[in-house]
């Protein structure tokens, strides 16, 4: 089965050769196509009266409430533009708290009252609200089945698409979900609710700065990074199917070690893929902009031009859809999972996020003198309280099962949320806790040594890749997120401590001002408390290292190395209290995401528990004893021949031994899967101390069965064909 596949793969990989060098059909400019299916600001100036036009842009640049006349004339402006793009259906898209998308699509059909014909028809009701089943959602026991009633809510700053598939088109709208009692069963409504907190108190520091802004807005880009194999061992692999990741392989020959693959050329198919994937975003909107190889072998990374991060997460789970879609038209499988393959780098999804106001200034920009730059001073200060305050937060905004397997598991970013502010930043800050800053360090020219070559200015500092979150150069980038969750929840943190941390701020800069210091003065008062209450978060070294274990744990800071630990982060008293105080989520809302994230730990071990059982059982085992009869047999051929069997008897021995070891540990596997703990946190716990142990040594002897099976009998593509053969 395995070298079928690799049969396979190489077959469908030497036709595609054959097609390199091709250009396949002129391809449109990727300006003509940008936006093409997008019911864009331009395409609603150019369709909607002047009146509405300007509703619905104070609705999305001030968040002013859009009467019902002009939802039905927006309703009926969008309708006759998808329609005339091929659309029949439209679709409310959502993102309950599963993570993932949600989708109901209803025909824009209604038919003429004697039935005779059908016309086309689009309200402002039908575009403001729907009403999809709730009761299949997770809902986290804030409500029971019968109360299933669940609303859609048209979200009009987020612009509309067009799906296209092969049979027809469909309008997709993005939206909030929320119960009938109006709480929040989806990522977006806190999202919402948690840029518009920020806003409020960034305001609050921008106007004593004599700033005339009026809102401020979180940016985010969202670098994806990912996996490509051939489709055919996608197909040969349950696990690969079923949970997303390999739950057995023996490590290859050959993995990252030579460094060989991070910016390397990229192969044929993939470019196909990706110039693809590059396509199908831009006709819907998405930036992309960035592509490479990553680290490991197979692995790449895309990354868009970044935006509000209302859209940009909307974008980003589009992104993830379409990456999906396109991989099998070019024979591929495309893996989103942290961590598809042990023993090579898993994936992540470098969130990089700022603040930026609606005069277009960044607040994280730093300028070229920041030590004199004091309203970037007070918002860099402001995040280093921020996530030294909620690093608990934080690191529950990026924990699930997979991302266990990244975490502190020696690469990407460790479990501690610590911050990398890099050599100038760093001098800055303490110098303004020695009491005032009066220089900044510069990188100086990089002299290259070649008159030819241009003088490179250089940076204050170089970057780091082992923390956890990154300050780069404008903007913090979260590089522990992972690569298949949604980035809504980590924004949400990211906002909600940022937003507690300004509204202290500027608190306190008020009550300065008003006892008639100048702003000024306040700023150097209350700047060196700050860096000298919250500097521990700062760590610029190596995040990998064992010291910084001892380091961080002596200067207290938390640790929660797996999902469990870090879960109930969610539900601290403070964190509640800054949820409801800042109104981005009730005390029940949070406790309901508290109960389906620990849920969704669960069933997911099981599900991948059960799946190596089967997979031991009707894969491995059968291999094993195959080959164990095999040489059995050979064994017995040979001494009745007379001849010595010393040597071929250690290999009987040894694969009788671990065929004993691999039958012991799939059955304390799946008993330990039959056990019934009532409690979910309890039933969490037991799944990480008892289940998740018996995963890893069920893995570790089929591991070594692989390695001693021979190639026509494993049933299972290889890591070393999986990521080599390309
Ligand atoms: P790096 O080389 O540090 O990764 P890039 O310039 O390649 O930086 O940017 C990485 C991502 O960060 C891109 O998606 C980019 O659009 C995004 N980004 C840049 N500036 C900002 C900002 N102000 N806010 C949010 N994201 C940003
Ligand atoms: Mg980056």
């Amino acid at each position: 089965m395995g070298s079928s596949a690799l049969h396979e793969a190489t077959k469908s990989i030497i036709e595609w050769g054959k097609t390199v060098g091709k250009a396949s059909a002129a391809r449109p400019k990727a300006t003509e196509i940008f936006g093409s299916l997008t019911f864009s600001d331009e395409v609603q100036r150019r369709r909607l009266p002047r009146d509405v036009y300007k509703a619905l842009r104070r609705t999305i640049t001030h968040g002013e409430a859009l009467d019902a006349s002009s939802a039905d004339v927006i309703a009926s402006a969008m309708k006759d533009w998808a329609v005339e793009h091929g659309a029949t259906h439209y679709t409310h898209w959502f993102q309950p708290m599963t993570g993932i998308t949600a989708e109901k699509h209803d025909s824009f059909i209604i038919p003429t009252p004697d039935g005779g014909r059908a016309v086309a028809d689009f309200s402002g009701k039908e575009l403001i609200k729907g009403e999809p089943d709730a009761s299949s959602f997770p809902s986290g026991g804030m409500r029971s089945t019968f109360e299933a009633r669940g609303y859609t809510a048209w979200d009009p700053t987020s612009p509309p698409w067009l799906l296209t598939g092969q049979n027809g088109t469909t309008l997709v709208i993005p939206t909030a979900f929320l119960s009938w009692t109006g709480e929040s069963l989806d990522k977006k409504t806190p999202l919402l609710r948690s840029i518009e907190a920020l806003s409020k108190q960034a305001i609050r520091i921008l106007t004593l700065f004599g700033s005339k802004a009026e809102r401020v807005g979180t940016t985010c880009g969202p670098e994806q990074e990912y996996f490509l194999i051939d489709r055919h061992f996608y197909f040969a692999r349950p696990d690969l199917i079923n949970a997303g990741r390999t739950l057995f392989g023996a490590k290859p020959p050959k993995g990252q070690e030579l460094e060989d693959q991070y910016f390397g050329a990229i192969p044929e198919r993939v470019m196909a893929f990706m110039q693809d994937v590059e396509t199908e975003l831009y006709k819907v909107s998405v930036p992309v902009k960035t592509r490479h190889n990553e680290v490991a072998p197979s692995q790449y990374e895309l990354a868009p031009i970044f935006e509000n991060a209302n859209v940009a997460t909307d974008h980003q789970m589009m992104t993830m859809e379409v990456m999906r879609r396109v991989a099998p038209k070019y024979g591929l499988a495309c893996l989103l999972h942290e961590k598809p393959f042990a023993g090579v780098n898993g994936s992540g999804k470098h969130l990089n996020w700022s603040m930026s106001d609606d005069l277009g200034n960044n607040l994280l920009n730093p300028g070229d003198t920041p030590h004199d730059n004091i309203q970037f001073l007070v918002f860099c200060a402001a995040m280093l309280r921020a996530v030294n305050k909620w690093q608990g937060l934080l690191r529950m905004s990026i924990a699930s099962a997979g991302n266990d397997h990244r975490l502190g598991a020696n690469e990407a970013p460790p479990a501690i949320i610590s911050i990398f502010l890099g050599d100038m930043l760093t001098d800055i800050f303490e110098q303004i806790e020695k009491g005032g800053a009066k220089r900044t360090k510069t990188g100086g020219i990089l002299d290259t040594g070649v008159s030819v070559l241009p003088k490179l200015p250089r940076d204050a500092g170089d970057r780091n890749r082992t923390s956890p979150l990154a300050f780069t150069g404008n903007k913090f980038e979260f590089r522990a997120v992972s690569a298949n969750q949604s980035i809504a929840f980590p924004n949400i943190a990211l906002n909600v401590a940022m937003t507690e941390s300004l509204d202290y701020v500027a608190t306190e800069l008020e009550k300065a001002t008003k006892a008639k210091k100048s702003l000024d003065q306040a700023v150097k008062e209350l700047l060196p408390k700050i860096v000298k209450d919250h500097k521990r978060i700062i760590f610029n070294g190596n995040g990998y290292s064992s010291e910084w274990l001892k380091e961080a744990t002596k200067r207290g800071l938390l640790n929660l190395t797996n999902t469990v630990d870090a879960l109930p982060e969610l539900v601290q008293p403070d964190v509640v209290k800054i949820f409801e105080k800042y109104k981005v989520l009730s005390a029940r809302e949070l406790h309901a995401r508290y109960e389906v994230a620990v849920e969704t730990y669960t069933k997911t071990v099981n599900v991948e528990a059960q799946l190596m059982v089967l997979m031991a059982n009707r894969y491995i085992l059968p291999a094993a004893l195959r080959y164990q009869k095999d040489v059995a047999d050979s064994v017995r051929s040979v001494r009745d021949a007379g001849g010595a069997t010393r040597e071929s008897k250690k290999v009987l021995d040894k694969i009788i031994g671990l065929i004993d070891e691999f039958r012991v540990r799939t059955d304390r596997l799946a008993k330990a899967l039959d056990r019934h703990v009532p409690d979910a946190e309890k039933h969490a716990k037991y799944i990480r101390d008892v289940v998740v142990p018996a995963m890893a040594e069920l893995r570790e002897t089929g591991d070594q069965i692989e390695v001693l099976i021979p190639h026509e009998t494993w049933p299972l593509p290889t890591y070393r064909e999986m990521l080599f053969v390309k």
